[in-house]
């Protein structure tokens, strides 16, 4: 069984295999997480990501982490919220379980998530990790990795995480 957890931090800071970028479309960099990410890698990631000719909702792309601990970035596109009526839900499990298989290719036995959508992108942010442990349940066995970390930047996302996981938690006890 893979390790599931919620920890608290700077997603750009974390000794893994991989961490996943909540990009957008054009995967020049942006604000958030992937500006972070950017300032941390260096100008190799931009250079990198330019020849990737950008990235469409619910995909990602792998480049690697240059400057960063992490070895790859998987840049993930996640959904704007628009309310709920415009395939956000499902976009936004896309990029997960796009994540996964990235880390298939590539080898990758520990990954970090941050709160994909649930910044500049609006998306709610207690249904948004509903969809990212559901998927993430339904796919790491078969990704081949072990350790999935979901990185809480804010008090409330770490909070609504580790809900989430201990409610899980005692499910699994009680079988
Ligand atoms: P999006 O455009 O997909 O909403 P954002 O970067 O605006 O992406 O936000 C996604 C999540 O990443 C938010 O929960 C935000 O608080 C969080 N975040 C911002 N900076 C970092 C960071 N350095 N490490 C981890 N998470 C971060």
């Amino acid at each position: 069984m893979a390790k599931l957890k919620a920890v608290s931090g700077d997603i750009t800071r974390l000794v893994v295999d991989a961490i996943v970028n909540a990009a957008n479309t054009s995967l020049l960099g942006g604000g958030g997480v992937d500006g972070a990410i950017h300032r941390a890698a260096g100008p190799e990631l931009l250079a990198a990501c330019r020849k990737l000719d950008g990235c469409a909702s619910g995909d990602a792309k792998a480049t690697p982490g240059f400057r960063l601990p992490a070895k790859w970035v998987f840049h993930a596109v996640g959904p704007v919220w628009h309310g709920g009526g415009h395939n956000e839900e499902e976009l936004l499990a896309s990029c997960y379980r796009r994540s996964l298989e990235l880390a298939r290719e590539h080898q990758a036995r520990s990954i970090a998530f941050p709160a994909i959508s649930t910044g500049i992108y609006g998306f709610p942010a207690r249904r948004a990790a509903e969809i990212a442990l559901s998927t993430i349940k339904a796919h790491v066995e078969t990704s081949g990795v072990d350790v999935v970390d979901f990185v809480c930047f804010d008090p409330g996302t770490l909070a609504i995480y580790e809900q989430l996981l201990t409610a899980a938690e005692s499910r699994q006890d009680e079988r």
